[in-house]
């Protein structure tokens, strides 16, 4: 191996010091001159050294410092990606977030002068590589799912993983199977094999905290080097509020106003956690400072009336505070913080009665939201440069955190929260919370501010809660999401023994083994990989089902499983486009416009899964009245789908209302009229191509029906898709109490049968349907499946559908439903399940339209 780096090493360069570059690039000149502002760049040589004398090298420094832009572009310099040379094989360079592949793709290819064909990026939905690509940024899952089809990854030369302080689940899955794959393209190429030379990887990290990786012994036997980046930061003053306030949406505006209005020029970035607030701020920061409010404005005022009520904005509403902070504490530190604004606080009243009044700002803002769903030309925006005479403010999620550098950030504002998904291994209740950020990613935001020169940081939150109640850094992701999918993604590419794999945090043998024991209801695994219900702990040897041919095929699809095995089993029942519709819904989430939202033109969240109780009753008329014109509209759509009519699962809507915009060929009317997000619908409508696509390329052939018009199910059909989605489902089986329970008065109540549908006593908790659901208003069912619990106020099921108990004995055999004691309750009968499928497929079969 030595011998191969050090030919590698000499092919690139004369002597040591001066290293040849192999491929000359012609770059613009304003490149040119940002790139001599990069700390990396002059750290070119001693990188490109220890990637060639070493197949793994781990890399940080400071955001900003340009390793997402630069390194694949010393690579690149040094022949590899280049087909022709020793290195041959793309550069592959993985981010965790969709907005972070695509742009960064299009940077680097006008960094290097070359079309988006040649450095392209793939993510789920979308990708722009071609055969010719040689840099290739992709999302982390689109290589995850790369190595399942091609383990060795043989048409790379090497591969970045970037970002992985984030700790997201795919990452650190990535870097666990690229150490194996490293270790057996080494020994293929010590063997002799033709054409295979060994794999490069390339950690990349923001922060120093790398001992997961670098000193995790199982993962790499000898530690690789670690090269730092000098940081080239400006000193960024941190002031802490005094106080906590809990309505931080508020606080933040408040905060740009002053920022805005009595600091110097220079952009602020303000942080917030998730769409539906970005949008609401935007709206009423545009309100205040954009360039139109302040015309007029000013043209109010040149006709002589006052100013006051014109430029009080209309009252947005932010949603409701989403944290009660209990532990809101008094700041003892706040005297040392430097408060900048809150001593110019105490002369503005000096400044009024100077008859300065510094709040009237001249200046407009150049006001930009920015998270991962935003299309993507809105995406672009925040690199470029405000129009002149304009304050740019960006209002984001985490996304410009550490993913992206917006230039001529001067201002951070710290919100000290972000929105992340939960998950209740034990009873797969998800939730997501708005939970305070750690340390480290405080530390991230603040840096933000000190790129070009002096900032400032301003946090929302005292520097005592800070100190007590903020984590060093925030947990992986891999140990609070569902992890069916990667086992199964694993147990795809023959790792079976999971709790041996070499994640860089593993989870629990618990968790790992739950995930095992839905696969293995779902038919994907072998049955010894089933778990007691009432076992939490698990020995090692019971660990490591192995795949079945229904797994493998399953893991073809890039869904989570249950929505796999949907399709597979669709496909078998003659149902394949619906399913494929219903799974795009379902992986897409709620299409449904909230009543509070109906007036956002734009208004999409996949995160906003967070109402409560308390918000539905106390909705305004105005909404009530929407809800009530929604409904109606829902009904009218279906008059195009007549027997979705009577609705016997939420499902169907979701069906419903898609089969009538492929009917209506899409559009902004369409969603308008029926209160459904544009974004949402677009999404299904691509997904359901792509899921397509991969049905016809995994099984050539079968007919997808994706047709532009879905014709309505027959009741056959919508028969089967209930026992299809009962088999998807089979551990989310709900009983109302009544059916149960003796002495259970019943109602709303519902017993969540988890793991055990006919034990349905499992869980104590009562959970009940969600308000929002099809089914809530009718007389509660006896049994349904649920999509997913929600836990605001109470745990809700969401994404409900009646099903019939005799199905249960067949879905659920052999590993949740034991025939032996047939009479615990009527639906005990044992009965055979109804053969499944219309004997005449009734959609025509037409040409795929992607
Ligand atoms: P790192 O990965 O170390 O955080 P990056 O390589 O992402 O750093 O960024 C390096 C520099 O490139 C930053 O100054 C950033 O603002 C700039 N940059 C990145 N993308 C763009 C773009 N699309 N337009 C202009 N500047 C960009
Ligand atoms: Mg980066």
């Amino acid at each position: 191996l030595l011998e191969h780096l050090q030919k590698s090493n000499s092919q690139v360069s004369g002597s040591p010091t001066k290293r040849a570059k192999i491929i000359t690039v012609k770059r613009p000149t304003s490149v040119e001159e940002a790139r001599l502002l990069l700390p990396i760049v002059t750290e070119e040589q001693p990188i490109m050294e220890a990637i060639l004398l070493n197949l793994v090298v781990i890399i940080c420094g400071e955001t900003g410092s340009g390793k997402t832009t630069q390194v694949p572009q010393f690579l690149y310099e040094a022949g590899f990606g280049d087909p022709g040379g020793d290195n041959s094989g793309m550069i592959g360079i993985t981010q965790p977030r969709r907005v972070a592949a695509m742009s960064m793709a299009s940077r680097v290819a006008h960094e290097l002068s070359l079309t988006s064909s040649r450095v392209s990026y793939q993510i789920r939905y979308d990708a722009t590589v071609s055969p010719s690509t040689t840099i290739k940024f992709m999302t982390d899952g689109v290589l995850l799912r790369e190595l399942a089809t091609d383990f060795l990854l043989s048409k790379y030369s090497v591969i970045i993983i970037d970002e992985v302080h984030e700790r997201s689940m795919n990452t650190d899955i990535l870097i666990g199977v690229l150490s194996r794959v490293l270790k057996l393209r080494e020994q293929m190429w010590k063997d002799g094999k033709e054409g295979v030379k060994p794999l490069r990887l390339i950690i990349m990290s923001a922060t120093l905290r790398v001992s997961d990786f670098a000193e995790n012994r199982t993962l790499f036997p000898s530690p690789p080097p670690v090269i730092n980046v000098a940081a080239r930061q400006h000193p960024v003053t941190i002031h802490f509020n005094r106080r906590t306030p809990s309505d931080y949406v508020n606080e933040a505006i408040k905060k740009a106003s002053k920022i805005h209005s009595r600091l110097p020029p220079g952009g602020i970035l303000m942080f917030l956690t998730g769409q539906n607030e970005i949008s609401g701020v935007c709206k009423k920061l545009e309100a205040m400072y954009g360039k139109k409010a302040l015309e007029q404005k000013s043209k109010r005022r040149q006709a002589g009336r006052t100013l006051v009520a014109d430029v009080e904005p209309e009252e947005v509403d932010l949603g409701p505070a989403e944290q009660d902070l209990a532990f809101d504490i008094d700041d003892d530190h706040a005297d040392q913080d430097m408060e900048a604004l809150d001593s110019e606080d105490e002369n503005a009243g000096l400044d009024e009665e100077l008859g300065l009044n510094l709040d009237e700002s001249d200046t407009p803002m150049h006001i930009v939201p920015l998270y991962s769903l935003l299309p993507n030309d809105k995406q672009m925006r925040v690199f470029q440069a405000p129009p002149p005479g304009h304050r740019l403010v960006v209002v984001s999620t985490n996304v410009a955190e550490t993913s992206l550098t917006i230039p001529g950030i001067r201002y951070v504002i710290d919100c000290g929260r972000a929105k992340e998904r939960r998950y209740d291994v034990a009873n797969g209740i998800q939730a997501f919370q708005v939970n305070w950020t750690s340390k480290a990613s405080a530390a991230q935001r603040a840096g933000r501010a000190g790129r070009t020169g002096p900032g400032h940081c301003y946090r929302l939150y005292s520097s005592a809660l800070f100190e007590h109640y903020f984590e060093s850094f925030s947990q992986p992701e891999i140990l609070r999401v569902p992890i069916e999918g990667v086992v199964l993604q694993m147990k795809s590419m023959n790792i079976d023994a999971v709790v041996n794999f070499p994640f860089p945090t593993p989870p629990d043998r618990y968790t790992l083994k739950k995930a095992e024991t839905v696969l293995t209801h779902l038919g994907a695994l072998t049955s010894t990989a089933i778990i007691a219900p009432s076992t939490s702990e698990v020995s090692m040897a019971t660990i490591g089902g192995h795949i079945t041919a229904l797994g493998k095929t399953m893991a073809l699809f890039p869904l989570s499983p249950r929505y796999s095995k949907m399709l597979v089993s669709g496909q078998q029942h003659g149902c394949l486009p619906y399913v494929i519709t219903i799974v795009s819904a379902l992986s897409v989430g709620d299409p449904f416009l909230r009543e509070e939202a109906l007036e956002a033109e734009e208004s999409s969240d996949d995160e906003n899964m967070d109402e409560n109780l308390e918000h539905i009753k106390s909705q305004s008329v105005k909404a009530k009245e929407a809800r009530r014109i929604r409904r109606r509209a829902f009904f009218e759509s279906q008059q195009t789908h007549a027997s979705l009519g009577k609705s016997s699962s939420d499902i169907f809507s979701m069906l419903s209302v898609a089969g009538a915009y492929e009917y209506a060929g899409g559009g902004h009317k369409f969603c308008a009229d029926h209160f459904v997000r544009p974004k949402a619908m677009e999404e299904i409508h691509k997904l359901r191509g792509q899921i397509s696509n991969i049905v016809q390329v995994n099984f050539p052939g079968v007919d997808t029906g994706f047709i532009p018009t879905l014709r309505p199910p027959t009741d056959l059909q919508l028969k089967v898709l209930r026992q299809l989605l009962t088999a998807a489902f089979i551990d989310q089986v709900a009983v109302r109490k009544d059916i149960v329970e003796k002495n259970s008065s019943g109602g709303k109540k519902y017993a969540s049968a988890k793991g055990v549908p006919y034990q349905a006593l499992g869980i104590p908790e009562d959970v009940f349907i969600h308000p929002t659901s099809a089914l809530s208003n009718s007389s509660p069912p006896e049994y349904i499946v649920y999509h997913e619990i929600v836990r605001t106020t109470r745990p809700w099921l969401k994404g409900v559908t009646i099903i019939n108990p005799v199905w249960l004995s067949s879905l659920g055999k052999p590993t949740l439903c034991t025939l032996s004691k047939p009479t615990q309750n009527s639906a005990g009968i044992m009965m055979s399940i109804p053969r499944f499928g219309p004997d005449k497929w009734e959609l025509p079969p037409v040409k795929a339209e992607i």
